[in-house]
């Protein structure tokens, strides 16, 4: 389980985050939907570690992550998966160098079970015989999906997907939804999703917690959503194409 108690953020004079609680169970699949600009990816840097809140208090299983040193995160960091926005693979490094980055960091794993384990996560992702491959030569969706192949290798207790169907057609989005909900029974991993995609909240959203301005509008489950009073939240759901 993921807890996160009054999380606060600023760049600068820009508070972005003004005090977000939330808790994320373990085996589910939970939503941040909002806006462009509304802070969920900073939400989701704070949670990892990439961003340091400027208060609050992030756990992991009930250890605050965010009292620990750099040094004493690293057991939790390789429990977490990530896939960020843009998928964020490294261009230089062919498919499989991007997916063994972790596992070559992480783990005293020999080079032949580095291969293993890279040949698994693509074949789990359904892109097999792409090992050789550089991130130019793949189309938005296959990158997205070798972003969760790298998301995956360290087999995480924790899967955050940053905007995981940006950019690609409707039926490619419902794949990696599905994907994504495969992933998380198959490790019962507690995910995290960020995303604008109205399907994927009505598809996949076990929780979902809707942030408007840096404050946390709304939370609830994907049945309520469409009952919802909180008017920026409706204009959110009804603005957004189905
Ligand atoms: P979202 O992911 O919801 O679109 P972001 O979390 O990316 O929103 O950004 C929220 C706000 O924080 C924006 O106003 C953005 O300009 C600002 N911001 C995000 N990252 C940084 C950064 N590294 N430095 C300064 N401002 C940032
Ligand atoms: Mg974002």
């Amino acid at each position: 389980m993921i807890e996160i108690v009054d999380i606060h953020k600023s760049f600068g004079d820009n508070e972005v985050l003004k005090g977000i609680s939330a808790t994320f169970e373990p085996g589910k699949i939970s939503l941040i939907i909002g806006g462009s600009g509304s802070g969920k990816s900073t939400l989701l840097k704070c949670m990892v570690g990439l961003h340091k809140p400027n208060a609050g208090r992030v756990l992991y299983n009930d250890v605050e992550f965010t009292r620990l040193s750099f040094e004493e995160r690293i057991p939790i960091r390789k429990e977490i998966g990530m896939l960020f926005q843009n998928s964020a693979l490294f261009d230089s490094m062919t498919v499989e160098q991007n997916i063994m980055f972790s596992l070559d960091m992480f783990t005293e794993m020999s080079r032949g079970e580095k291969v293993d384990r890279a040949n698994f996560c693509l074949e789990r992702v359904n892109l097999k015989g792409t090992n050789d491959l550089y991130p130019a030569e793949l189309s938005g969706g296959m990158k997205k999906r070798v972003g969760i192949a790298r998301a995956i290798s360290m087999t995480p207790k924790y899967l955050f997907c940053d905007e995981p169907n940006s950019g690609l057609d409707p039926q490619t989005s419902i794949l990696i939804d599905e994907l994504i909900q495969d992933l998380t029974e198959e490790f019962n991993t507690t995910t995290i999703v960020v995303t604008h995609d109205m399907n994927s909240v009505m598809g996949i959203g076990d929780y979902i917690l809707f942030l408007y301005k840096g404050h946390k509008e709304w939370e609830g489950s994907n049945k309520e959503i469409a009952h919802t009073e909180v008017e920026e939240l409706n204009k959110f759901v009804f603005a957004s194409p189905f």
